[in-house]
């Protein structure tokens, strides 16, 4: 019987798009804040039983991009933005959250922190990713920027279906920050001044995205020097303090350049 098939047909595809309808917001629901956002959600990717990426040589994933987060919004709020992260310590946070907190915060834009992982250790580079067309030029700052470190390799600018990116209402960007199965990446990752490096890369990216070029004034001390290292009690001092989500500057003077 035809008819009662196709009519079977016609149900399972209306359901179909409708579950499609409940997964990605709609073109017309997507928000434009690319160039007006005062608000990142910074989102340090896995945590608690999600470890991420791991390898016997290297720190998880987990530890690596809360730390490069950390940074990051550290950064940004030296730069008179609000800043929420999804978390700032080791625990677990499932995707629909992260999804609930980036949509629940207004005027803002999410950026979402990984390493990368590979069978073929060969394979190193950064790559970035968003679903929403309003998010594609801070994708390509973020990934100009990273580049621009000596020796970066380039692995291009991708749309992508990752949930953290396609439930999102705003602009969204996962930045994959290297390979941890990669010898080099993964060695770097492990120290602290080049997660520090790469922090400011992707915060200078974020500033000139809302701002334009040139406003962007790295916090000191200067991420790169070819100065000796500070005594370690001078190192002390430029660890990261960690805030509670939410905890921004507030109603901070809109100036970039004050300190
Ligand atoms: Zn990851």
């Amino acid at each position: 019987m035809p008819g009662r098939n196709w009519g079977i047909i016609v149900a399972v595809g209306a359901l179909f798009l409708a579950g499609c309808g409940m997964v990605s917001p709609p073109q017309q629901q997507l928000k434009n804040t690319s160039r007006s956002f005062t608000t990142i959600v910074v989102d340090a990717g896995h945590g608690g039983r999600d470890s991420g990426a791991y390898r016997r040589y290297g720190p998880p994933e987990k530890t690596v991009t809360l730390d490069v987060a950390t940074r990051l919004s550290r950064k940004l709020r030296e730069s008179q933005f609000n800043v929420v992260m999804t978390r700032t310590n080791d625990v677990f946070i499932s995707l629909d959250t992260r999804v609930d907190i980036e949509n629940s915060t207004p005027n803002s834009v999410f950026v979402s922190i990984h390493f990368n992982d590979s069978r073929r250790r060969g394979v190193k580079g950064f790559e970035t990713y968003y679903r929403s067309p309003y998010a594609a030029e801070l994708a390509q700052n973020i990934q100009n920027r990273l580049c621009s470190i000596k020796g970066a390799v380039n692995r291009g600018v991708h749309t992508a279906d990752y949930r953290v990116v396609r439930k999102a209402i705003y602009p969204a960007v996962l930045v994959e920050c290297g390979y941890l199965s990669n010898r080099s990446e993964g060695h770097e990752a492990r120290n602290g001044d080049y997660r520090e490096l790469l922090a400011d890369r992707i915060a200078q990216a974020i500033v000139e995205q809302r701002h334009g070029p040139g406003v962007y004034h790295a916090p000191a001390p200067a991420v790169v020097s070819q100065e000796p290292p500070p005594p370690p009690a001078q190192q002390q001092k430029r660890k990261p303090v960690l805030a509670p989500p939410g905890e921004g500057p507030g109603l901070a003077p809109p100036t970039l350049t004050g300190h």
